[in-house]
């Protein structure tokens, strides 16, 4: 029951069955990013109606907001298959060539964490993003040569939640990029509702309300939260999800009523206690609170930036006003510039 939140974030097999059973098939189930959504009905339907695959196309966002969803929901509406795979799966030129090799004509590639692609492998992609070729290189040596293969035509689209670390020649052969940013409280609270009734869940809209508030304006950890309300539910109430039973799941997780958790705390508490509430440096933030430095750039300081309890400044991170409030600390010695 004290999984926290970061955990909630990181995908567990069990998760992944959640997300599939949750994950809506059509637009008007998905819920929100309305502009998003606009765009990309028109590059489909403007694809369809010349007969061609859609432009190469890049989702950005952090993880949770529904990249993969609107992978998914592309793949329908273009009545195309979707095979799937991601920057790390892909070790080899070899296995990019019998990734692209298997494709039929039309179909969608979807690569998550398009990032954490070799560099290597990303100039064989390239030639298949731009004119649908592999250049592959056989032997080694002066004997080597260049081998021409034509793959079918096909859609990429990649997912990353770090935008910032895709090289220029990748990002320029996307033709269309969209950000996926963090939700609206009413949209969550409407995610929540569908998720209770394909789970067969009955909650009270005032609980509805209370896990939206939770859940960090991300999709994901709305379901996730759902989910563990319910078993409490189950188990402590009559499967009911009422406000209170809400409230007691929630405090049982430890998880606040902006949505943080031990691990936010913990990070604004290492800056503030230890740095002075900043600014400070993301190496020595990582050492001082003994989270990864990936966890808090890609889990923890999103969610906090977007609340406004941390500032990223040319100097450091720092800690704002709003955080030492909510914490109940007092602001103390020479920071505040962000008052
Ligand atoms: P990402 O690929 O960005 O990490 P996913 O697409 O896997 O995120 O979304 C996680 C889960 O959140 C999905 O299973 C889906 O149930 C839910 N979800 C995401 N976006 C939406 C949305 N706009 N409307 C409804 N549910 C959503």
């Amino acid at each position: 029951m004290s999984t926290p939140i970061s955990k909630l974030l990181e995908e567990t097999p069990e998760d992944q069955i959640l997300d599939n059973t949750l994950r809506p098939k059509e637009w008007n189930n998905y819920i929100g990013q309305e502009k998003i959504k606009k765009n990309l009905r028109i590059i489909i339907e403007a694809a369809k109606k010349r007969k061609e695959t859609p432009e190469h196309l890049l989702l950005y966002g952090n993880a949770g907001l529904g990249k993969t969803t609107l992978a998914y929901i592309i793949a329908n509406e273009m009545g195309a298959n979707i095979r799937v795979s991601s920057g790390p799966a892909i070790e080899k030129p070899g296995d990019l060539a019998s990734i692209l090799t298997n494709l039929s004509d039309g179909e969608i590639l979807f690569l998550d964490e398009i990032h954490r692609l070799n560099h290597l492998i990303e100039e064989y992609l390239y030639p298949a993003m731009e004119d649908y070729k592999l250049n592959l290189v056989i032997g080694t040596g002066p004997s080597a040569r260049t081998m021409e293969i034509k793959i079918p035509s096909f859609t990429l689209i990649g997912a990353t939640t770090r935008i910032g670390l895709l090289t220029s020649p990748l990002r320029s052969r996307f033709g269309a990029t969209f950000q996926i940013g963090f939700y609206e409280l009413n949209d969550i609270e409407k995610i929540i509702q569908r998720s209770a009734k394909i789970l067969k869940v009955i909650a009270e809209p005032a609980a509805i309300k209370i896990i939206a508030r939770c859940s960090r304006s991300t999709p994901r950890v709305a379901n996730r939260l759902l989910k563990r309300v319910r078993d409490y539910a189950q188990v402590e109430g009559k499967g009911i999800i009422t406000k209170e039973t809400a409230q007691k799941a929630l405090k049982l997780l430890e998880i606040d009523q902006l949505g943080l958790e031990p691990g936010d705390r913990k990070i604004l508490e290492t800056i503030i206690k230890k740095f002075n509430g900043g600014p400070v440096g993301l190496q020595s933030l990582a050492a001082a609170s003994s989270e990864e430095e990936d966890t808090i750039l890609d889990i923890y300081e999103p969610y906090l930036m977007q609340i406004g309890f941390i500032e990223r400044t040319p100097r450091g991170r720092m800690v704002t006003k709003l955080a030492h409030k909510h914490l109940g600390l007092k602001l103390k010695g020479i920071q505040n510039s962000l008052i």
